[in-house]
């Protein structure tokens, strides 16, 4: 069975594609307050051969995300070309949508039809005040919210809602939050706010950490822990009657580098082996020249090996990554 190893032993199954840097929302946490682009896009055909290779080295699930991969005309026919690769195994690798859901509502049910398994929606605020002066978007909430339901509708279940906390900004939305879980039905997981911005913002005392966000919870409603597999990045946890589920993803208190299986492609084609590299390895650069579909993979599996052992967040030397979240693909 193919099965692309890093050198500290870890298996690189999850692929996550970005689209495009383009993003029509500007959150304030993460763009400077522009929402162009920085790099190229490609064009659907390359992301679908690149993908194609590494799902013959072993990848069996892919997420497209940005920049807001709904911007780009063309997704439903590429998702409906992907959902026609086969893994190893022979079955279609799971495929999932990372999105700030503005432009959602439309297209969740034709994204459905055409093999997509999975929605994650941003969400980092549950009032529509508050949530428009994050994203510098009027009007934004409803949009999202309608998205969210035909998400649903659609059969992507369970709709993942993911909120990243910054504290003095939005922590106080956490019990809002829980109530949102449960009257939604959705998973919301609360993500601890990285030095991936643009801004270069981040400081230790504005992440929200795992500890304080089941803490304030509790004061709505305590948290029982559900069972999870360790390679998990969220810690998973349920109300006490069992209706709606909370999840933390916490890379800065609780970081789970060794169980990473992730790599990435940039809209501009290159791969990163973590969000916090300081080099990318020019993929697309290769394809133009020519190579052959056996060089490409010898190439990523090179690179692949030499994935970071760990991320440096918090620590003295820590080196700023060379791209920011928005170009990388969160
Ligand atoms: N536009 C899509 C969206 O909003 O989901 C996909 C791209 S966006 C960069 C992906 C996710 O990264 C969003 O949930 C966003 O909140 C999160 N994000 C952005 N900057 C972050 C940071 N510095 N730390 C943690 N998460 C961040």
């Amino acid at each position: 069975m193919p099965n692309l190893t890093d050198n500290f032993g870890r298996s690189i199954r999850d692929l996550r594609i970005s689209i495009t840097d383009r993003c029509n929302y500007k959150c304030v946490y993460c763009r400077t307050g522009t929402n162009g682009a920085a790099y190229a896009e490609l064009p659907f055909e390359d992301y679908l051969r690149m993908a194609r290779i590494l799902v013959g080295l072993g990848i069996t699930k892919i997420r497209l995300t940005g920049g807001e991969p709904l911007l780009r005309r063309g997704i439903v026919e590429f998702v409906r070309e992907l959902a026609k690769l086969r893994t190893a195994h022979g079955r279609k690798p799971e495929i999932a949508l990372t999105t700030n859901g503005h432009l959602l509502a439309e297209i969740a049910q034709p994204l459905k039809d055409a093999g997509l398994d999975r929605v994650t929606v941003s969400m980092d605020a549950v009032d529509p005040e508050r949530f428009a002066r994050i994203t510098r978007v009027p009007n934004g909430y409803e949009s999202v919210l309608s998205g969210v339901r035909a998400s649903r509708r659609a059969g992507l279940d369970p709709v993942k809602i993911n909120c990243v906390l910054l504290r003095g900004f939005n922590e106080d939305q956490i019990a809002n939050f829980g109530k949102f879980a449960r009257e939604e039905r959705v998973v919301v997981r609360f993500i601890e706010f990285m030095p991936l911005e643009e801004d270069r913002v981040w400081t230790p005392e504005i992440v929200v950490t795992l500890d304080e966000i089941l803490s304030r919870m509790a004061e709505y409603l305590p948290l029982e822990e559900i069972a999870h597999e360790r390679s998990e990045t969220a810690r998973r946890y349920r109300f006490p009657d069992g209706v709606g589920e909370i999840g933390i993803i916490a890379p800065v208190s609780h970081p789970f580098c060794g169980h990473c299986s992730r790599i990435r492609i940039t809209s501009d084609g290159k791969l990163r082996t973590c969000l916090f590299s300081v080099w990318d390895h020019d993929l697309h650069e290769l394809m133009r020249r020519g190579a052959t579909d056996e060089k490409l993979a010898e190439f990523i599996v090179r690179v692949v090996e030499k994935k970071e052992e760990r991320h440096h967040i918090g620590e003295p030397g820590f080196v700023p990554a060379s791209r920011t979240m928005v170009h990388i693909g969160g």
